[in-house]
């Protein structure tokens, strides 16, 4: 007998082991370790993983597992020793980490079914069932007798039970084949029967088309036959009907141009070479390739990968998914063609699935993708690429909270080959390793064109205001847009992220709108008149008076996108503007639509927030203009200084890539901040030192590393007697060398209606810390169901709030 130990999905600590079931005879061939399967649960049937199988279990009573979910195992060796990682490292549940790997098209989803216990005799219940067992939860209530039902299953007739319902979508299309050869066509349509018209319609347009086998969304759409129609052909012979499986390929209808490998300049050389090295050795290696905006770091990704798909292997290649452009995308079709699967999140759920199965049948060698796209089922990997690698979007802020940099490493290591990290700004962390030679130091110091990066320029907007200028322009800005519309060149504006949400603010009193159930300004919406919190959702009427004093001076504020849109309109009615935001971009391919809009030279500004920062490469663009480069300065958060540096370093970029030149203008009032000053000058390596200094005087990464437990509940006390129980367990245990801070409210310390409190820990080696952060998590997961308390602990933290 056969015996699988199994990782079933129910997400709480108390059920995050393996529970063993029979593998029934008749599926002993087809679960194996990593299927997926349906187990029964108490009274329900739920999904979970096959991790072992063995011939014994310690336990007695076993159920059987009621069906594999797959055909072949969805997690090879590598990903299920990497899932086992990935608990010990975030301290996420087992299930989250496998389901985490896997597209969300195989997340369980469960129906409810009203099942009929066998030996009851009641007629009325008989009658309800018919000749079955089973109903399912939506046809009773649309029979209306689910009120009914519900009796009976508090008198034990009727049982409610879950069911496994999804097993991925595939989508499948119906086609019918013609039988016959076009001669044998001929000769039938002669002699047909004067009363089927319609089938003689679908054999004369086979004949029309020429084709030998149609869809039958392409039938009826060219006849207007029916299904039944072509069916009577079947019957007749001359045609076959097939159940074709088909992709869903979200770039099903373009063209790639093929683009060769251009001839790589001396600099290029001299980084591909240790690369190369490292492939054909069969090495694992972490290269940084620190290489300016514009230095052609893509050309040397996609060169390389050309170099592991000659030695027969596979790539993965992640991009941030705002960067996920069709023009980034375009350049890995346009090299390797149907070789590559692409997976963003602008996919639908199938259309993920379906790539996903191209890489997992070894359709396809190459993914370009988002974050979870590391996770790329391959087996025969010859390298990563993380392109942007200091984009913060590259941790997940939910279980498991991996970082995709971490799991490249560990699948590097796996199958022996390169990770390449690729950057004009390196997060520090990273060039920190790089300093002390965990990584390998790759440098790229010119650009492509070999001109000089843009020239920026800083403004003071103080200066301005004393000035007399209130405009949301400089003037030096101002007349810049200007002379890019004359010479109809194009410009881009940037509004900081932080910086285009508006708030509502009394004139007269100072007094600012916030969200009743967390503590943060409500944000204005302009096109609905609306307020909005940004972490619960809730939404109001601006008021017409101010709730503290009654003043009917009661305005929005800030500049938000929109609103720097109607002063452009104002200030220069000729210029026509893209505004690129969260409100233009929501439809499903909107962003591409203005990006290409705007290369075609729609339009002379391009507006917008962080989105358009990144892979912009349109060689008209000669300007650009931040608005408010300090808005993220003030954030609670360590790395605020790095984000504002890279954040200008990565937009100065966008301009005069190619023939023309460049200019960038900086709009802020802190300019003598070293983030602004040193990103005027585009000096990475000062910012390095200097930000450097501020982290060793703050104890903060890459000197120590940090781990940050937040509480939350309703009830304020609980809070802060909870974190105060748990720093206190923490430094009960922990070396002298390690820094603990808390417990202390968290920078948002309310978020609909829950207190939030923190305990952030500071260390530099403490081997026991997984082990403890675990023990705090089990002890507290009593009282965590019971009262409700949310306890979250994050290791390598990016979202300090
Ligand atoms: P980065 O990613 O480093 O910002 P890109 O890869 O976008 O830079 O390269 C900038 C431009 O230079 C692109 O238009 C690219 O096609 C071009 N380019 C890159 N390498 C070469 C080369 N060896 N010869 C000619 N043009 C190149
Ligand atoms: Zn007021
Ligand atoms: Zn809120």
């Amino acid at each position: 007998m056969q015996i699988a130990s199994v990782i079933v999905d129910v997400p709480t600590m108390r059920t995050d082991k393996t529970y063993d079931y029979i593998i029934p005879e008749e599926w002993t061939d087809k679960i194996n370790i990593g299927t997926r399967v349906a187990v029964p649960f108490g009274p329900r049937s739920i999904q979970g993983f096959v991790l072992d199988i063995r011939d014994h279990s310690e336990i007695t009573k076993l159920k059987k597992i009621i069906e594999p979910l797959d055909l072949t195992p969805v997690l090879n060796e590598e990903l299920l020793q990497l899932g086992h990682w990935l608990t010990e490292t975030t301290l996420c549940l087992k299930v989250s980490a496998y389901q985490a790997m896997l597209p969300s098209a195989m997340k369980a989803k469960y129906k409810k079914i009203l099942h009929l216990v066998s030996d009851t005799h009641d007629t009325n219940l008989r009658e309800i069932f018919g000749q079955k067992e089973e109903l399912s939860w939506e046809e009773a209530e649309e029979r209306k007798v689910l009120p009914l039902l519900q009796k009976e299953v508090k008198k034990g007739n009727v049982e409610v039970r879950y069911v496994v319902k999804n097993k991925g979508n595939k989508k499948w299309v119906r086609s019918f084949h013609l039988l016959l050869s076009w001669k044998e066509l001929e000769t039938v349509l002669s002699d047909f029967p004067h009363n089927a018209v319609k089938q003689k319609c679908i054999l004369e347009y086979f004949q029309k088309t020429g084709k030998d086998q149609l869809s039958i969304n392409q039938i009826t759409e060219g006849t207007g036959a029916t299904l039944a129609s072509a069916r009577s052909l079947v019957q007749k012979g001359y045609l076959q009907e097939k159940q074709e499986e088909v992709y869903r390929d979200p770039y099903e209808n373009r063209v790639f141009k093929r683009t060769e490998a251009l001839k790589l300049t001396d600099e290029q050389e001299e980084v591909m070479a240790p690369i190369v090295r490292s492939i054909d050795d069969k090495r694992h290696e972490t290269f940084l390739l620190y290489g300016v905006t514009g230095s052609g770091k893509t050309e040397v990704y996609l060169q390389s990968i050309q170099r592991v798909l000659n030695n027969g292997k596979e790539a993965i290649v992640l991009v941030p998914e705002i960067s996920l452009t069709p023009q980034m995308v375009h350049r890995f079709k346009g090299r390797f063609g149907d070789d590559v699967a692409v997976l963003h999140s602008g996919l639908s759920v199938g259309e993920h699935y379906d790539e996903w199965r191209k890489i997992q049948r070894k359709e396809v060698k190459v993914v370009v993708g988002a974050r979870s796209a590391i996770f790329a089922p391959f087996e025969n990997l010859g390298i990563i690429i993380i392109d942007e690698e200091h984009e913060t979007s590259y941790k997940q802020e939910e279980n498991p909270r991996y970082h995709a940099r971490d799991v490249a490493i560990f699948r590097g290591n796996y199958h022996k080959c390169p990770v390449i990290l690729g950057s004009a700004t390196p997060s520090l962390e990273s060039f920190a390793r790089a300093q002390k030679g965990v990584y390998t130091l790759l440098s790229m110091k010119r650009r492509m064109n070999n001109k000089d990066l843009p020239k920026v320029s800083i403004v003071d907007m103080r200066e301005e205001l004393r000035e007399g200028n209130r405009s949301l322009f400089s003037r030096e800005l101002f007349s810049k847009l200007q002379d890019r519309i004359e010479k109809r060149q194009q410009s881009v504006l940037f509004l900081n992220r932080r910086g285009y949400s508006s708030f509502v603010m009394c004139r007269d009193c100072g007094f600012v709108i916030q969200c009743p159930h967390c503590d943060i300004s409500l944000t204005y919406h302009r096109h609905t008149n609306q307020m909005k919190c940004h972490y619960c959702g809730y939404e109001d009427h601006v008021p017409t008076i101010c709730p503290e004093c009654n003043s009917e001076h009661i305005r929005y504020f800030g500049t938000g996108t929109q609103k720097v849109e109607e002063e452009i309109g104002k200030l220069l009615p000729e210029a026509r503007v893209i505004r690129m935001d969260v409100d233009t971009t929501s439809r499903k391919g909107a962003h591409e639509k203005l990006l290409q809009q705007f290369q075609e030279g729609k339009a002379d500004i391009l507006l917008g927030t962080q989105m358009i920062a990144k892979g912009l490469d349109f060689p008209n663009i000669t300007l650009v203009g931040v608005l408010s480069a300090d808005t993220m300065l003030h954030l609670p958060d360590f790395r605020s200084s790095e984000k504002t540096f890279q954040l200008l370093t990565q937009v100065s970029g966008r301009a005069g890539r190619h023939e023309l030149e460049g200019e960038v203008v900086i709009q802020t009032y802190t300019p003598e901040h070293y983030s602004i000053e040193l990103a005027g000058i585009q000096d990475y390596n000062r910012f390095y030192k200097q930000e450097m200094m501020m982290r060793k005087i703050g104890s903060y990464p890459p000197f120590y590393y940090l781990a940050l437990i937040t509480v939350s509940h309703e009830d304020l006390m609980k809070v802060v007697s909870t974190t105060d129980k748990i720093s206190k367990y923490i430094r009960s245990k922990i070396s002298k060398e390690s820094i603990i801070l808390g417990p202390v409210t968290s920078p948002i310390p309310r978020i609909n209606n829950r207190y939030r409190y923190q305990c952030l820990i500071k260390y530099k080696r403490e081997p026991d810390l997984a082990k403890n952060l675990r023990m705090v998590l089990e002890h507290f997961s009593q009282q965590k169901q019971s009262e409700g308390l949310t306890i979250s602990i994050d290791v390598n933290p990016y979202m300090m709030m």
